[in-house]
């Protein structure tokens, strides 16, 4: 999209009077992670600036400022290195020469930032996730795969091959398709008719990548969506069929009491192996369900489910924060990228980095098992929690 200019009267309302040496005392204070060991405001912090600047703007600048807030945690390098070597913020996503201009001035007076709010708390950013697995790839040296992936038989830009043509380029041994089922109409969700043709291309994509000679397989799933009630919105036997299923939530994500009933029922479900996006959180719109997340994590241990890191950049849920209370569970990890794109395939490293912060071992992240072992392991918890399927219709 095409930077937009704003007229000077804007700029003056956005126009805070800095005290450098009280904003440097307030980030010297703030204990968070998020702010790195650097002399100048990182991306996270810019990040924080421009969502807090966009709540006093008027449209249109507000929604540039949302905007490039939101797309500050993708910019691929520290802003502050890139104003020390001459070069134009312009090249960032998000940002036009009027943001620029704004973000270059935060940078030489920094204005004080303040802790974020809970609905932009503990979101890493590209560089900041990159740095962790830089110093700790173990994680990332073992991944296979990718879990959670959207294509254009619902609401994704790509086809499933041109989805397992990316993931075959980026080294991985299998990828999970997993398109929106028939409750989610906003997302083009399929139906079980659909899904059965699905098998066909899936199966003729799987076959012409191993007549290349090209390794990677393409396992059946779908990402299932759940009523409040933790029920499914497609027939068992369908589902059956497939090789994992992701469940989620995608309705009354709004609700302020504890909902840890929600997520013991989800995770009961026999037709789900993994919760996908549990908090069902987004950057700076929602701030996602309330539980109590020790007790979910235990059941999804006892039945030996997995919990979602979604990397998606905006959705990075669960966060870190939560993946160490998961860590102490014992459940199984999936990582999934959420894409909806070949492209968004490389934001991997977001929930890559997010687990190696809290210190998830490979051996209880699905991404590091074998083709084989995933799908043994599906096996294994269809056939254990069947008995609960009378409890749960
Ligand atoms: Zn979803």
């Amino acid at each position: 999209m095409q930077a937009v200019e704003f007229p000077k009267a804007m700029v003056l309302e956005l126009a805070i009077v800095p005290n450098k040496r009280a904003a440097r005392a307030e980030r010297a204070e703030t204990d968070d992670s998020s702010h790195a060991n650097t002399d100048f405001l990182t991306n996270s912090e810019i990040a924080e600036l421009l969502a807090v600047a966009a709540e006093t703007a008027k449209m249109p600048l507000q929604k540039a400022l949302r905007r490039a807030s939101r797309k500050a945690f993708l910019w691929p390098e520290e802003a502050g290195l890139i104003l020390q070597e001459n070069r134009s913020l312009t090249e960032l996503a998000g940002v036009g020469p009027y943001l620029s201009k704004l973000i270059s001035g935060w940078m030489e007076d920094p204005p004080p930032v303040g802790k974020p709010p809970e609905i932009r708390q503990s979101f890493l950013t590209l560089p900041q996730a990159r740095a962790t697995l830089s110093a700790r790839g173990s994680l990332a040296s073992r991944l296979k795969g990718d879990l959670q992936m959207h294509t254009h038989w619902s609401d994704g830009s790509g086809s499933i091959e041109e989805m397992a043509r990316a993931a075959f380029d980026r080294g991985y041994e299998y990828i999970a398709i997993t398109d929106h089922s028939k409750g989610l109409k906003i997302a083009g969700g399929i139906d079980e008719e659909q899904l059965q043709r699905q098998e066909e291309e899936i199966a003729a994509v799987n076959a012409a990548l191993q007549a290349e000679g090209k390794t990677v397989r393409v396992l059946r799933s779908v990402e299932l969506n759940l009523d409040p009630a933790g029920k499914g919105d497609m027939d068992s036997r369908s589902l059956g069929t497939l090789d994992l299923v992701l469940g989620c939530f995608h309705s009354a994500l709004r609700r302020k009491e504890d909902q840890t009933e929600r997520y013991v029922a989800a995770l009961q479900n026999p037709d789900i192996q993994i919760l996908g996006h549990p908090r069902g959180r987004i950057y700076n719109y929602r701030a996602g369900l309330q539980a109590d997340w020790a007790k979910v994590f235990d059941r999804a241990a006892e039945l030996d489910k997995a919990v979602e890191i979604d990397a998606y950049p905006d959705r990075q849920d669960l966060s870190v924060d939560l993946i160490r209370l998961a860590r102490k569970s014992g459940c199984r990890i999936s990582l999934g990228t959420d894409s909806h794109d070949p492209l968004q395939l490389r934001f991997m490293d977001f929930a890559l980095a997010a687990a190696t912060q809290a210190g998830i071992p490979a051996e209880r992240t699905l991404n590091c098992m074998t083709y084989e072992e995933l799908r043994d392991w599906a096996g294994r918890v269809r056939s254990g929690t069947a008995h609960l399927s009378q409890a749960t219709k």
